[in-house]
């Protein structure tokens, strides 16, 4: 099996016109380990025009050829997960188990929306006569723009691709410059599968050109953007003129909350465990720790013995549990962070540097801050990298006032052996997904995103079919 680097567009991998190539990194090493056509405005609208022809195949496809599509894909990605995983280690930079769990739970999306596809309903209403028949039914929107991001570049593509083509949309998606071929894997799954040349495309290059061309087409219908704030609001813009709705999965600042009623130990290390998985880089990361001041210190204490015995380095190395940050705009985000903490008086309890012994990668060692307030930028500017600030709140009214106090409202998390806490505390966070006693939100039968600033619109579960799909009534006088 090759492994793609080129666009695929109208069911057939090609290069760009113009021939550029954009340089793919090994964050671990800095070296370049492969490149990816730079698309052409030609290139771009043959993509648009092989989703427009793509659509009319696919939207007439029965749902049980789709679900057996989508299935298939499903299978090959498992088959084919070892070497997903190794490309996708290679370019984003994730140690290999947790780019192997990246690949299985891409294959999973793709189950879901199998299933999903054959459960697409309508309904009937009563009509006001013996003559009049009511009925509402769901159609796919179209053609689809969507751009997937670098951290989790398998799952969060699979994750537009899927429920896409499970609606009957065709689709044409832009992934992350940094982690493209890990994309295109997914979408060689997708054609091997059976689909009709035209349902998936993929193009590559410069993310402001291709946003603006794909986004400016009339025969783009609907949009998906997972990536950060300024990124989306670019493309809320670009959406305005043809009123094209969106979906919006931007950052986070997600806070944990943890009550002096539970068991601290174990608290502590589920939540460094979690903190530090894909170095941070993960949306709904917890990044800002509020711990009741009757245990604040337990907890800090062995949050720093997790965090100190976790190795860093290449994570294709056996043993390695944080791999290098994805590019360099993370590395500098992480040490202008950490300064402006410190010099602000935040305590480096573990990290706070680069990796002495690592001269080469985007390497950053897992850090806790303590001491930290209110004034500090990684207090309200998301990290994503792998900092942990840690304060205290004296009771829950504090504690949530601290935790809402950001534009961002993604995920949030509570520690507790209370019911009663739990329940408070969760309808009182102001996040789209609220974790009690763990930290793992994401999985295809949920819904996932997030409210304020953090986005609108679900991906998986029952709505994210719905957000590629129109409403339809048939108002019938017989
Ligand atoms: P960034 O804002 O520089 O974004 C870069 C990414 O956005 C690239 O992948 C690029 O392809 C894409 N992009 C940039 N301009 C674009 C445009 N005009 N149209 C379409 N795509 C465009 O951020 P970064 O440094 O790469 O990542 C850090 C931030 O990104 C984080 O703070 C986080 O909020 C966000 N992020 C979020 C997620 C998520 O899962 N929600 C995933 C990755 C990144």
């Amino acid at each position: 099996m090759t492994v793609p680097h080129d666009m695929y567009i109208d069911g057939c991998w090609v290069e760009s016109s113009g021939r550029a190539r954009i340089e793919v990194v090994d964050p671990a090493t800095e070296e370049v380990v492969d490149s990816v056509p730079h698309a052409t405005a030609e290139d771009l609208d043959a993509a648009l025009d092989a989703a427009r022809r793509g659509w009319t195949v696919w939207r007439e496809t029965d749902a049980w050829a789709r679900s057996a599509v989508l299935r298939k894909t499903a299978g090959l990605l498992r088959e084919r997960a070892e070497t997903l995983a190794q490309v996708l280690t290679e370019e984003q930079g994730k140690p290999l188990p947790e780019a192997r769990a990246e690949a299985a739970a891409a294959a999973d999306q793709f189950d879901w929306y199998a299933d999903e596809t054959r459960r697409i309903y309508g309904r009937v209403v009563e009509g006001r006569s013996s003559t009049q028949r009511l009925i509402v039914i769901r159609q796919p929107i179209g053609p689809v723009a969507a751009f997937s991001p670098w951290n989790f570049p398998a799952l969060l593509s699979a994750r537009k691709i899927a429920p896409a083509l499970a609606a009957g949309c065709s689709i044409v998606i832009k992934p992350a410059e940094e982690a493209p071929r890990t994309a295109m894997l997914v979408v060689q799954a997708c054609a091997e599968a059976g689909l009709p040349p035209g349902a998936v495309n993929l193009v590559t290059g410069d993310p402001e050109q291709i946003s603006t061309h794909l986004i400016g087409s009339d025969i783009i219908r609907k949009v998906s953007i997972t990536g950060s704030v300024p990124v989306g609001r670019k493309i809320m813009h670009l959406c305005v003129g043809g009123i094209k709705p969106v979906t919006m999965e931007l950052g986070g600042h997600s806070p944990v909350l943890v009550f002096a009623d539970t068991d601290i130990e174990a608290s502590a290390e589920t939540c460094a465990r979690a903190k530090f998985r894909n170095n941070g880089q993960v949306c709904i990361a917890a990044s800002r720790y509020f711990v009741h001041e009757s245990v604040v210190e337990a907890f800090t204490r062995r949050f720093v013995e997790i965090t100190k015995s976790l190795r860093v380095g290449n994570g294709r190395e056996e043993g390695v549990d944080i791999g290098p940050l994805s590019n360099r705009r993370r590395l500098d985000a992480a040490e202008s962070l950490v300064a402006d903490a410190v010099d602000k008086g935040a305590v480096v309890a573990a990290g706070g540097r680069r990796p002495p012994e690592l001269s080469r990668g985007f390497f950053y060692e897992p850090t806790v801050l303590c001491e930290v307030d209110d004034s500090m930028k990684v207090m309200h500017d998301e990290p994503f990298c792998p900092l942990a600030p840690i304060t205290s709140f004296r009771n829950m009214e504090d504690a949530v006032a601290k935790a809402n106090a950001t534009p961002y409202g993604l995920a949030a998390y509570v520690f507790t052996r209370e019911t009663r806490t739990a329940f408070l505390a969760s309808e009182a966070l102001e996040a789209g997904m609220i974790g009690v006693n763990n930290l793992v939100l994401a999985a295809p039968e949920l819904p996932f995103g997030g409210i304020k600033m953090s986005g609108f619109g679900r991906e998986g579960g029952s709505e994210g079919v719905e957000s590629y799909s129109v409403t339809k009534v048939l108002n019938m006088l017989l």
